[in-house]
């Protein structure tokens, strides 16, 4: 029975590398028919942020990766919010202290610091664990009485509960991606699990509500890594049976050194966060997938490749295909780069399988021009420029001219166009015109063309020209097309425009 979850620290908002971790989980999930766990890990209150969280649960929907137990959702193992289980951890903490897994200690930061110092300068690392924890210097319940343990807690004085780590022991850690992994306990600090304000750190409400909420699988970025070993000996201090573990590769700056951060957005300029999100604090925005006008089956397209692949040549999946498609067994270890190249590519993709009526809608949100248009004038117009554009905000330059009379020239293009026969060319041209009356592209295509041959004038002293006149420059779909689109008489005063 596959039980996975996403458990996002509500600290900022969501990294992309949260987002494909969240979609590796459900895909993993769906792929089993199991079940998708949205777990807000909150224990941290100095981190907090305000409206992280909505925004996580927020991203999640925008990019169709739904949960099926969660915050307000199926709580069946709830609350889902780790602030609201407050009250369930001590008891655990307390458990371990019991059973001689953990124990109290009282040290100051500021002791820690000067431990830490002096192992320094003598060349050493200090690690608090056997090395040290029971030589004197060191102030916990494994060299206090228990007299003096109570009586310091009644007293308030600010204590942790540390997990007390085996000393002399090689472990053998099995990661579904990574394989056998072994540390040497001697190397492990014994993390705080608990503290005098209530609280429990990440390790403990990790691993205690992974373990109520019957979670089979954890599948989370590489970066918790290290934290592996103490979780396994958390399990095994508790005796209850640990899940399978997958750590995700680490994804890559677009150069593929070092780890993806949103410095290396803002300088590229591309998106780190599905969404945007603005920082209360400092009022800054960062930007987001969604703001910048893609697609979310193109973000989910992109996250799935980072890190997995199909084993095959297709790269367009949608959802559906990739919940059959997935499994942990073809994500790799090594760190996946990031290349917002492609995710342009997707979303460019995406943009052709929209309907011209959609994407209408949408462009006329984002241009005041097209307030009066015609619905059904700008999905025909959208129809013939779609293929070149990969965002929303690529249509205007593609096709400006189908709704408003150009009035700059490219100098440059004008200069390659405009040649001495040409106004006589266009004057002549404007005569032909007149003339014809069925405006459809076809028959102007087969007018005009007859009687350049008619003429014998080079096909690109007609066009070229021509173009200019109606489109300002020498780009733009099929001309007849826009002579069409735009009416014979708007066609003529174009032409006109350019020759006086
Ligand atoms: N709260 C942790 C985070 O922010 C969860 C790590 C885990 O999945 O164990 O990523």
């Amino acid at each position: 029975n596959v039980r996975v979850r996403f458990a996002p620290s509500p600290t900022g908002p969501l990294h992309i590398g949260g987002v494909r971790t969240a979609l590796f989980n459900y895909l993993f999930a769906k792929k089993h028919r199991g079940t998708f766990v949205l777990r807000i890990e909150d224990t941290d209150q100095n981190r907090y942020v305000e409206g992280a969280e909505e925004y996580i649960i927020e991203s999640l929907n925008w990019c169709g990766i739904s949960f099926d137990e969660g915050p307000g959702k199926n709580e069946k193992f709830g609350p889902y919010k780790q602030s609201e289980r407050k009250y369930i951890y001590k008891q655990y903490a307390e458990r371990l202290v019991k059973d001689g897994n953990a124990y109290y200690a009282f040290d100051t930061s500021e002791e820690l610091d000067f431990h830490r110092k002096d192992h320094e300068a003598k060349g050493k690392t200090f690690i608090y664990n056997w090395h040290n924890r029971e030589k004197g210097r060191l102030v916990n319940s494994l060299v206090l009485s228990d007299e003096e343990v109570n009586k310091r807690i009644s007293n308030g004085d600010d204590y942790v509960i540390r997990f007390k780590n085996p000393q002399n022991e090689t472990l053998h850690l099995n990661d579904i991606i990574r394989g056998d992994i072994q540390i040497d306990t001697n190397i492990l600090d014994d993390k705080v699990l608990f503290k005098s304000d209530g609280m429990p750190t990440y390790h403990l409400a990790n691993i205690v509500d992974d373990h109520l909420m019957k979670i089979s699988h954890v599948i989370r970025g590489e970066e918790w890594l290290p934290s592996l070993a103490l979780h396994v000996l958390l399990y095994r201090a508790f005796g209850w049976s640990a899940p399978e573990f997958a750590h995700l590769p680490l994804i890559l700056k677009p150069t593929g050194k070092g780890k993806l951060s949103k410095r290396d957005g803002d300088k590229l300029g591309f998106p780190v966060f599905p969404l945007a999100f603005k920082d209360h604090k400092t009022d800054e925005i960062s930007r987001g997938y969604r703001e910048d006008g893609y697609f979310p089956e193109a973000v989910i397209n992109f996250l799935a490749f980072l890190g997995w692949n199909p084993g095959t040549e297709q790269e367009v999946f949608s959802l559906e295909e990739l919940i059959e498609a997935f499994d942990l067994d073809r994500v790799h270890k090594s760190g996946a780069r990031f290349d917002p190249e492609k995710t342009k590519w997707y979303n460019h993709h995406y943009m052709q399988k929209q309907s011209s009526r959609v994407l209408a809608e949408q462009f006329k949100k984002i241009r005041e021009e097209l307030k009066d248009v015609n619905d059904f004038y700008i999905s025909m117009v959208i129809d013939l420029v779609k293929e070149r554009a990969s965002f929303i905000s690529d249509f205007w330059d593609l096709s400006y001219f189908f709704f408003v009379t150009p009035t700059e020239l490219n100098e440059k293009a004008a200069k390659k166009a405009w040649k001495e026969d040409s106004e006589a060319i266009m004057n002549e041209l404007i005569s032909v015109l007149n003339s014809i009356h069925d405006f459809s592209s076809e028959n102007l295509q087969s007018e005009i063309k007859s009687w350049i041959n008619s003429k014998e004038i080079g096909f690109g002293k007609v066009m070229l020209p021509l173009r200019l006149a109606l489109v300002g420059d020498l780009k733009g779909p099929d001309l007849f097309q826009i002579m069409s689109m735009i009416n014979k008489e708007e066609s003529i005063i174009r032409i006109e425009n350019l020759i006086n």
